[in-house]
């Protein structure tokens, strides 16, 4: 019989739930004794001579009113199996809801055996009801924390599965994969799974990735250090997928390591996004030929393949003569055939001249198609924008033969074209710059091949020359500036202006760029020349700690001055990277001017991967542990590896703006931009497009939900005295374009801006 004051069923208030106690005993008075001390102290009580007459609700754990304690006397229950025969029928299960064991004083016997089979605790039966409150009180109170720890990870295991990660332990003695759901469900079970054997994981990673991952594993286990790796994976469904597995050793409590415990992240979208905007961003898209970007990183690792082997490389640049000529008498479309058959036989002639041996540079017979000495060694022809193509001849032993190459292209393009129906004589000229002679990287191997170019121009078509450094002149200048740019932070030369980046939709101010100024008689030298200069002589590192000092006390300036400026990113050198003391730099001025570290922020380059990685990466988390954000600047101009991406500890990617500059202009520009921002997305980073400068652009840009921005458009570099000013008028615009009941004031404004959010 049950004699209850509470029945159960479902509350509608979880917060004023007290807590049910159900309580089985065959002694009636004392029951009914310990029932209302139990009440007397706010718990409800259904209160059972027997497990049968517990109401079934009260032992299911899938409804709000079930018990949260079972106290039941040892005879009574049956707790190894964890069932009691409830009910009429059939027995029901008390399943997780915790036990605690009523006993007598001498039911030793009884009371171990029901420790053993997981009760949580014993009591006496006595009527101390303040003893058997508190132990009641206690079990409570750990039966919630439970629960509590289990929804917890049940919200973490639903944000793993729909961020795509999971969590895995691997025991090395039974050669078992434990996964979380994530896990699996990344993996492509359908079905439940809680753990599969490491030979089903391996059945799923291709045979010839088997070796990686058991040298990486093996290594982590041997060293006792963390490891990650990039691994292609077939799903359960068959499909395929890129996964990044990152684990550490754990040990057990012996001291010895007994598992890897780690992490499962699906990277499939991201990788197709990269490789989208590799495709997108190194191809020129009329002819299909590597880019101008493409053809920088390859002749980068063109020339860090000779530096190592101390050979040789050469960078030639042509530009047809009079192509304009073309253009205007036959119309864009003739001009864009012609720029394709030019292509196609400049490509021909070097494919001929391959299979002679010669366009290899060492004059020696082609190694054959498909070896690998003969592909990396063979020339690559590239387009430059407008009528400018680019070859590099990556191995190069005698000077003479790059002069028959070069020749042998001019001659054959000088052959006649029939375009749109018309016949034309094509000419060009030709410019070289030579490894290590002219340069030492790709750009300024570049730029002496076009300075070759023009010098070859002068003397008229079809011929070429090689680069020859001007006598002196340019030095002279040079050490002049450098000498003057040396000077210039003592004199106070430097200034920073100010350049807003705005969230477009909401007309709000995300931060502001520090760009660098130099005053210099009276002239205001732009970064793009002076920049480069500090970079080679290496004073760059003297101008970002200014650079950061400055910023840093321009902002306590403002904030003294009560204007909120969010956030200001400063400019920082790849050099700057590789120095212990940049962090300490930050630091310093961060505790000098009293900031809150998230108000500045580090912009760094791509290039800052291609030198030393691990320095640089150092260097980013001891200023992300800083709290100072890390955005990466001038993004897809570069040529940066997703795997070198995931790892740094950046929070925003500034997408360049010579691809912002395509919107509008052509498919394949939006596509680059679309394929940009779906990178930066899928690894989870604000995107911010620069050199915003129309409006089509900036409509582009909302289209593909990129709403921060930055250009002449939203706003210019400003003086820090001018900042305030450009605010106000940023803060305005929007409160015109929020106010949708004065359309002819907006239109007054008659600012492009209004064209954006309307
Ligand atoms: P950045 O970091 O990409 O800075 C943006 C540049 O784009 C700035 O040029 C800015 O004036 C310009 N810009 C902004 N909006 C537009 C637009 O709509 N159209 C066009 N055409 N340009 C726009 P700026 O000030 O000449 O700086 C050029 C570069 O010099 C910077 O590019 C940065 O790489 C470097 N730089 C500037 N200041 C510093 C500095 O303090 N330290 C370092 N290491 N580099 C700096
Ligand atoms: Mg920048
Ligand atoms: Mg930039």
């Amino acid at each position: 019989m049950s004699d209850s004051t509470a029945t159960p069923s479902a509350r509608p208030d979880p917060l004023e739930r007290r807590a049910l106690i159900v309580l089985v005993d065959g002694d009636a008075d004392w029951r009914a004794s310990a029932a209302g001390a139990l009440r007397g102290h706010g718990y409800d009580v259904v209160a059972c001579g027997s497990l049968k007459e517990v109401p079934r609700e009260a032992l299911r754990q899938d409804i709000s009113r079930a018990a949260d304690l079972l106290v039941v006397d040892a005879a009574l229950a049956d707790v190894a199996t964890r069932r009691a025969a409830v009910g009429e029928d059939q027995p029901a299960s008390f399943g997780d809801c915790p036990v605690l064991i009523l006993a007598g004083a001498r039911d030793d016997d009884a009371i171990e055996r029901a420790l053993e089979a997981d009760a949580a605790d014993f009591f006496i039966r006595s009527t101390h009801w303040q003893l058997l409150v508190e132990r009641v009180r206690r079990l409570c109170h750990m039966a919630d924390m439970k629960r509590e720890l289990l929804a917890s990870h049940d919200r973490l295991a639903r944000a793993h599965t729909s961020a795509r990660v999971g969590t895995f332990d691997f025991d090395l003695g039974s050669r078992t994969f434990h996964g979380s759901t994530g896990s699996f469900s990344i993996l492509g079970f359908d079905s439940p799974r809680t753990a599969i054997s490491a030979d089903e994981f391996l059945r799923l990673v291709p045979r010839d990735r088997h070796e990686a991952l058991f040298s990486a594993t093996d290594h982590a286990i041997r060293a006792d250090v963390p490891f990650a790796l990039e691994l292609p994976l077939r799903k359960v469904g068959g499909d395929w997928m890129t996964v990044r597995v990152e684990a550490e050793p754990r040990r057990n409590s012996n001291g010895r390591i007994a598992m890897l415990r780690g992490v499962i992240r699906d990277m499939t979208e991201s990788v197709r996004a990269e490789r989208d905007m590799e495709r997108l961003i190194s191809a020129d898209p009329l002819t299909g030929l590597p880019n101008r970007n493409r053809f920088l990183a390859l002749c980068t690792e063109a020339v860090a393949e000779a530096r190592r082997h101390g050979r040789q490389v050469a960078v030639v640049a042509i530009d047809l003569d009079r192509f304009t000529q073309i253009n205007e008498s036959l119309g864009q479309v003739a001009g864009d055939e012609a720029i394709c058959a030019i292509a196609e036989r400049l490509a021909g002639e070097l494919a001929r001249l391959a299979g002679s041996g010669q366009c290899r540079g060492d004059g020696r017979p082609g190694g054959g198609p498909g070896s690998e000495a003969a592909a990396r060694a063979e020339a690559v022809l590239a387009r430059l924008p407008g009528d400018e193509f680019a070859v590099l001849v990556p191995m190069v032993l005698d000077l003479w033969h790059v002069d028959a190459m070069v020749d042998a292209l001019l001659r054959d393009l000088g052959r006649p074209l029939t375009i749109a129906g018309t016949e034309c004589f094509v000419t060009a000229c030709a410019g070289i710059a030579l490894y290590p002679r002219d340069g030492d990287t790709a750009g300024l191997l570049l730029a002496h091949a076009d300075s070759a170019l023009a010098d070859a121009k002068l003397r008229g078509s079809r011929s070429f020359r090689w680069y020859a450094p001007a006598p002196n002149v340019d030095a002279r200048a040079r050490l002049k500036m450098l000498s003057g740019l040396h000077k210039a932070i003592e004199r106070g030369e430097l200034s920073l202006s100010y350049q807003p980046c705005v969230d477009v939709v909401h007309g709000t101010l995300i931060g502001v760029e520090a760009l660098a100024r130099w005053r210099h008689h009276g002239m205001v030298v732009p970064p793009t020349e002076f920049i480069p200069l500090a970079e080679q002589s290496g004073l760059i590192v003297q101008i970002g700690e200014w650079a950061i000092r400055e910023a840093s006390r321009q902002i306590r300036t403002w904030r003294d001055q009560g204007l909120r400026v969010p956030k200001v990113s400063v400019n920082i050198s790849t050099l700057h990277f590789e120095k212990p003391s940049l962090a300490e730099t930050v630091r310093d001025a961060i505790v000098e001017h009293r900031l809150e570290p998230g108000m500045l922020e580090i912009e760094l380059t791509e290039s800052c991967m291609v030198r030393d990685f691990s320095r640089t990466l150092g260097a980013l988390h001891a200023l992300r542990d800083l709290g100072v954000v890390l955005s990466l600047d001038d993004f897809g101009t570069g040529y940066s590896s997703l795997s070198y991406l995931t790892r740094l500890p950046i929070g925003k990617l500034k997408v360049d703006r010579s691809f912002v500059r395509l919107l509008g202009v052509s498919a394949e520009g939006e596509a680059v931009v679309r394929a940009i921002i779906a990178l930066g997305r899928s690894l989870r980073l604000q995107v911010v497009a620069e050199g915003v400068e129309d409006v089509a652009q900036a409509r582009a840009l909302l289209g593909m939900k990129c709403h921060a921005m930055q250009g002449f458009l939203l706003a210019h570099p400003v003086a820090a005295s001018q900042l305030p000013e450009e605010m106000a008028r940023i803060a305005e615009r929007a409160r015109l374009a929020s106010d949708r009941t004065a359309p002819a004031r907006r239109a007054r404004i008659g600012s492009a801006y209004h064209g954006v959010v309307q």
